[in-house]
């Protein structure tokens, strides 16, 4: 593609088209650094079954990548902790076992870590009606009891958020604020899981 050759690729890859329902739609996000003017991203999405073509600019303030992590261990963490997440960041709990990737599909939203583990339920709740093993559907109701527990405050996990823009945040509730670690980057192989 032309446009490589000068843009930054932060991500290629072939998703779900959002037309025509087929895996097809490649997806491209080029990062522009423009001198005097600033950072750019070019979102590219081009169906190669139905032809759909979608063109999308975002312009960025000087931002470094950063990831929170909060660990939740009782009640008042799960209805005071508010959630702020913008569309490029990737929302996980290794222990309690969820991802929320971020994707042409992401979603902004400013949540408290209750609405966001209805937000994981719901999704879960999804996959249980659309899977067809018995074995599958047995570990996403494990998981679903997990989640329930977690809303009640009775199932400490960590929440982690990555940015790679630096647009999101984890605000603990008040008096908590020491127990967030904020970084440049947690690394994969540093991420104890
Ligand atoms: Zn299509």
């Amino acid at each position: 593609m032309a446009e490589s050759s000068f843009g930054k690729v932060l991500y290629r890859g072939v998703e779900k088209c959002p037309i025509c329902g087929a895996n097809s739609l490649e997806v491209a996000e080029l990062l522009y650094e423009i001198p005097s003017f600033g950072n750019v991203i070019l979102y590219s999405y081009r169906c190669s079954n139905c032809g759909y073509r979608h063109v999308d600019l975002q312009y960025l303030e000087e931002k470094k990548w950063k990831t929170y992590k909060y660990d939740i261990k009782d009640e008042r963490d799960v209805t005071e902790t508010m959630v702020f997440r913008s569309k490029t960041c990737r929302i996980r709990s290794p222990d309690l076992g969820f991802s929320i990737d971020p994707g042409i599909a992401a979603e902004a939203f400013i949540t408290t870590v209750e609405g966001l583990l209805y937000k994981v339920l719901d999704l879960a709740e999804r996959m249980l009606v659309l899977s067809e093993s018995e074995e599958e559907k047995s570990k996403i109701r494990e998981f679903i009891e997990n989640v329930r527990k977690a809303l009640r405050g009775e199932k400490p996990f960590t929440l982690i958020l990555e940015d790679p823009y630096g647009n999101s945040l984890i605000r603990p509730p008040r008096g908590r604020e020491d127990r967030l670690e904020t970084q440049g980057l947690i690394s994969s192989e540093t991420d104890k899981e």
